[in-house]
């Protein structure tokens, strides 16, 4: 199949030449993005990688995680595809780098993984998730030596119904998986699962078995790992990239259309900042300061994953404690189930916190057991060894102040985001006559009034009438402004302080027009 591969890119030196060539159209615009391909010989093309200055960013604040996946079938030469994906604040799958191979073996794989390092100033992941094919493990520890090495579940879940084909296979070793048990009950369920389906033969499985520390639970527990154990995560980015990717395109429309889906992707997580950043969630829980403190802190995506884990946290009881010299520890239990004990530990005055549970180290979020204890000592705000800064609100503050983060990639990021606006605006506007002229004259209007201001603002043509409306350009229409509020791009009917007016007592808005007359 390889060879084929290679034959047809072999035979499509114009296409590649096509391909490279977006490629550098891309790096005009975008002076950080890394591309870099692979020849054998000349004119034929082995591998291309490459990876946009956006993501190199995204990279450096959410580079903790990092799944390394090969798809096929995405075009026309059936090259296989791999995309370096990550998790966002918003825990949105993310996109870091994207490769099209031709083989897959050890030296295309070392290769791929050099070309990522290059890519992000050399920062090694801490982890790194695969479908747990033997290449890329091999490749992992020679150019990732210290990083830790998972399967992806949805890929295990995936082959134990195409291998077993049973569905009740596939649940009972989903809970095996995903299950939070210690090592003896593990293997105990593990060897009555075996017995049960008597498939103590079956060859794949046993391999399984034997890399059982790289997928089960109680082996990986308090490794960070960045919500990637949704299994839907895995699905969700294949099928996105076949929504976006024909089997028949060749490589530069592939780029092409894969570059699309990354703008979708930017544009979903703008929208997630958008909703994040708007009001209050109703707190809903009788610990109401530790859920005002979550909802002000985290994303409201990862504040909806944690207000679970405080609502079982009343169902947690500490039944004991032991003060030893630089700490305390708890015992918590269940209510009503006191066999099970978790043992929190209270270190240097609440610096640092950990359970014995380790879900902070594995998910970065604190555990109900830990948030009995803060209740147990009426601790009122998260306290910060807790929080962690990539599940925060703020996580992307540092990202717009640094050097790299360039003026034009902000431009281009922006461009791609009010595209996505604008498309979405002209879906619901174009339903009615009504909305169609409403829409239209907002969006003409305000369009007039910045390019006024764009051209009242040149040196050349000296400002008049208030830098709005030119004299000499007599054809264009006076920027509309609203007659309530008195800015530019609505009028009085579409006017959001309208309703403040209607609603506040009769005094304040004679204020407010005592205020606007004095201007
Ligand atoms: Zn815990
Ligand atoms: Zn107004």
């Amino acid at each position: 199949m390889y060879n084929q591969i290679a034959k047809a890119m072999r035979e499509i030196p114009e296409d590649v030449g096509r391909a490279l060539n977006y490629l550098e159209g891309m790096a005009a615009n975008d002076k950080s993005l890394y591309y870099k391909e692979f020849r054998a010989t000349v004119g034929r093309l082995l591998n291309l990688f490459w990876c946009d200055g956006l993501y190199r960013e995204d990279y450096k604040l959410f580079g903790d995680v990092v799944a390394f996946d090969a798809t096929y079938n995405k075009n026309k030469y059936r090259c296989p595809f791999v995309v370096f994906t990550g998790v966002n604040h918003h825990n949105q799958t993310i996109v870091f780098a994207a490769c099209i191979v031709t083989d897959e073996t050890d030296e295309t794989y070392i290769w791929v993984l050099q070309q990522f390092l290059e890519a992000m100033d050399g920062r090694v992941p801490s982890s790194v998730i695969t479908d747990g094919a033997r290449a890329m493990k091999n490749a992992i520890e020679k150019v990732f030596p210290g990083t830790h090495h998972r399967l992806c579940a949805w890929h295990l879940l995936r082959n134990a119904t195409t291998n077993m084909c049973s569905p009740r296979f596939t649940s009972k070793f989903r809970d095996c998986m995903l299950g939070d048990y210690e090592i003896p009950v593990f293997r105990n369920k593990w060897h009555i699962l075996v017995e049960e389906f008597g498939v103590e033969e079956k060859e794949w499985l046993n391999e399984i078995y034997e890399k059982r520390r790289s997928w089960a639970t109680c082996y990986i527990r308090g490794k960070f790992f960045a919500g990637f154990r949704t299994t839907s995560r895995c699905e969700g980015l294949h099928s996105l990239i076949g929504k976006y990717t024909k089997p028949h395109y060749d490589l530069s429309e592939f780029i092409e259309h894969f570059q699309r889906m990354l703008g979708h992707m930017r544009f979903r997580e703008f929208y997630a900042e958008y909703e994040s950043a708007r009001g209050v969630p109703v707190m809903q829980t009788c610990i109401e300061p530790l859920e005002m403190c979550a909802a002000d802190t985290y994303t409201r995506e990862v504040f909806f994953l944690f207000r679970p884990i405080l609502v079982r946290s009343g169902a947690m009881r500490v039944v004991d404690y032991q003060t030893r010299d630089n700490s305390i520890i708890y015992y918590v239990c269940r209510y009503a189930k006191p066999t099970k004990v978790w043992e929190v530990e209270w270190v240097d005055n609440g610096n640092a916190i950990t359970c014995s549970c380790m879900r902070m180290e594995s998910f970065g979020i604190p555990c109900e057991h830990i948030i009995s204890v803060l209740v147990r000592r009426d601790v009122r705000e998260i306290p910060k060894c807790l929080v962690l800064h990539r599940w925060t609100k703020k996580a992307k503050e540092s990202m717009s102040e640094s050097s790299s983060f360039t003026s034009e990639l902000q431009v281009s990021n922006r461009l791609c985001i009010l595209n996505e606006c604008a498309r979405m605006m002209s879906e619901v506007a174009c339903a009615t006559t009504e909305r169609f002229h409403e829409a239209r004259d907002l969006m003409l209007d305000l369009y007039s009034s910045y390019k006024a201001l764009d051209e009242g603002n040149t040196p050349s043509k000296p400002r008049l009438g208030g830098g709005t409306n030119p004299k000499g350009h007599s054809g264009r229409k006076k920027p509309q402004r609203c007659s309530n509020c008195k800015k530019p791009g609505h009028n009085k009917t579409s006017c959001s302080k309208r309703n403040e007016n209607a609603f506040s007592t009769q005094g304040s808005s004679t204020r407010q027009t005592d205020v606007s007359r004095q201007k």
